[in-house]
Order: C-alpha cells, then structure tokens, then sequence
C-alpha cells in the first residue's frame, strides 16, 4: 500500500476526506498564480507561509486545497489531504466528470509559482526555470499511486488550455489544469519532466541525436554495460549529454566517428571508467567524446 501522505511533507489535514471514483490514476498540476506580472514589472514570489496557511487554514482557501503545495525553490511540501481522498483545487461543475475524483487517485500538486516571480534577485518566467527542488521526491510518490509518466493532452509548455472529456475519463496520467474539462484555468504553463535527477529528460532534439548515437555505438561500446549506481553508462552519457546541447552534439559527431571504425567493443573496465567520469563530472560531456575517440584510437593502433 502506497502512503497515504507523502514522506517528508508538513501534514496539515483540513479534513474531509472523501473518496474518489476510480478509474484511471491521474495528477494534476497547478501553479499558485499569485501575481499577474509582466516582464518588466517582476514581483518578489509570495511567501511560502502564506500558501500553506491559505489552503491549511483559512476558511476561503480551505475549499481549494489541493493534496500538495510544493515549493520549488526551497523543496518544501505540505500536504492537506490523504492520497486516496479527493482534494478540491479544480472546479467541478453539476453533471458529467466528477474532477476532483475522476480516477483511482486524483493528486492535485499546487506549486508556489507565478511567472516573473522574483526570488534572490534572480526573475523566473517559467517553473522549469527554478530549481524544481524537491521533484525527484514527489514524482516517486504520486508513481507509487500507480499514476503513469505521461501526459495525456500533452506535457504543458505555454498557457493554451486544450480540454477533452473522453482522454480526460479514459487515460491515466498527468494533466495540465489547462487541460481538465469544467474548468477555465490555464495554468500550470510549464511542468518538470518524468526523468529524475539522475537522469534529466531530454529535449526532442537531444533525444533524437542520442539516440543515434546509442545506435551507432552499441556494436563497439557495450553500452548494455550497467554500472553499480542507480544508472547504467549509457544513461550517464544521457546526463551529461544533457548538460548542453553542445555536449550532444560533439559527442553525436564522434558517433558518426566511431560508426567507421572496425574493432572490437572496449572492455567492461574501460566503459565503467568512462562512465564514472561523466558520473561524477556531468560537466565532461564534451570531455567524454574526446577519450571515446582516444580510447577507439589507442585499440585501432594496438
Ligand atoms: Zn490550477
């Protein structure tokens, strides 16, 4: 049985727990949307307090509540309301779905965000923009409630808002607010991705180019090889890879590279060292392609 409240979050229950329908296990984000900014006017973001007090306490925000308020820049969480249970930060209206509870599980994650948000001096247009501290921690959780790394209506990179009841009732996943039926919202704008920080998720581009490289380099590297931390080699190229799209792109050139040579794959040792580098240096992706080449040149002269 997964937790009912997520590990490490203040437990702030306001009570009435209701049960949802069932059905397809879904998340959905939100971002608080404190302030309407521009840029050239950015605002200090709201303190986190005053969120967790509004949903936590106060008889006007208490019928908002969402499961968790989440703050990205501190990893900070509170949860109002059990897993299981329905919280209430969408809007529901008489007849059809039944928002808040149209799934097995329907967890609701409010991050403390508005774009422009100013914190530290530094101004923030977008929630992938900030440190998203904390994401690892509570995507584990809400996929121990079965809810799968997809979005159905598409992952939200602007504030379009696209509803669809039949996805919405028949597809498992996550949900935009700007994508819920009933409701008119158009946040969150922007959402992490489903790879963790051992693996940060890759842009199209990127993918599409480490994917040629994975293909032009499995007959030589073994990259199959796994490692003794949470990922293998070839995912640790991934991390680095995605330091920059510089870093791809010189290690995609020495793909190309290496897909010319004749010669046998590098031993397990050798590939553990490589990947151990990139590991611990996730900078040295551009390093990375540079030894990958030295060490295919050193076996073509043996
Ligand atoms: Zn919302």
């Amino acid at each position: 049985m997964p937790a009912e409240w997520m590990p490490g979050a203040t437990r702030l229950d306001v009570g009435g727990h209701a049960p949802t329908d069932g059905g397809p296990p879904k998340a959905i984000g939100h971002i608080t949307w404190d302030e309407n900014t521009t840029p050239a006017r950015p605002l200090d973001l709201v303190p986190y307090e005053n969120l967790q007090s509004w949903f936590g306490r106060n008889p006007s925000g208490i019928p908002s509540a969402p499961h968790i308020l989440w703050d990205p820049f501190t990893g900070r969480f509170t949860q109002f309301l059990p897993a299981s249970s329905r919280s209430k930060s969408l809007a529901d209206k008489a007849g059809g779905t039944r928002t808040n509870r149209a799934g097995a599980v329907v967890i609701q994650v409010e991050a403390l965000f508005f774009p422009y948000c100013r914190v530290n001096g530094v101004v923030y247009a977008r929630l992938v923009d900030t440190p998203c501290k904390g994401w690892p921690a509570l995507l584990a959780w809400i996929r121990s409630w079965g809810v799968p790394d997809r979005w159905p209506m598409g992952r939200p990179t602007d504030f379009t808002s696209r509803r669809n009841e039949e996805i919405w009732e028949e597809e498992a996943g996550w949900y935009a607010h700007a994508h819920v039926p009933e409701n008119h919202h158009q946040d969150p704008g922007s959402w992490p991705g489903f790879a963790t920080e051992e693996a940060p998720d890759l842009d199209a581009t990127q993918a599409k180019q480490l994917a040629e490289l994975h293909k032009a380099l499995v007959p030589y590297m073994g990259w199959q090889y796994k490692g003794n931390g949470k990922v293998d080699a070839w995912a640790q190229v991934g991390i680095a890879a995605n330091q920059s799209t510089a870093a791809v792109k010189a290690i995609s050139a020495v793909g190309s590279k290496v897909d010319g040579l004749k010669t046998a794959a590098l031993t397990d040792a050798q590939v553990a060292m490589i990947a151990d580098k990139v590991a611990a240096h996730p900078a040295l992706a551009e390093r990375i392609a540079e030894l990958v080449a030295d060490k295919l040149a050193a076996r073509l002269t043996d």
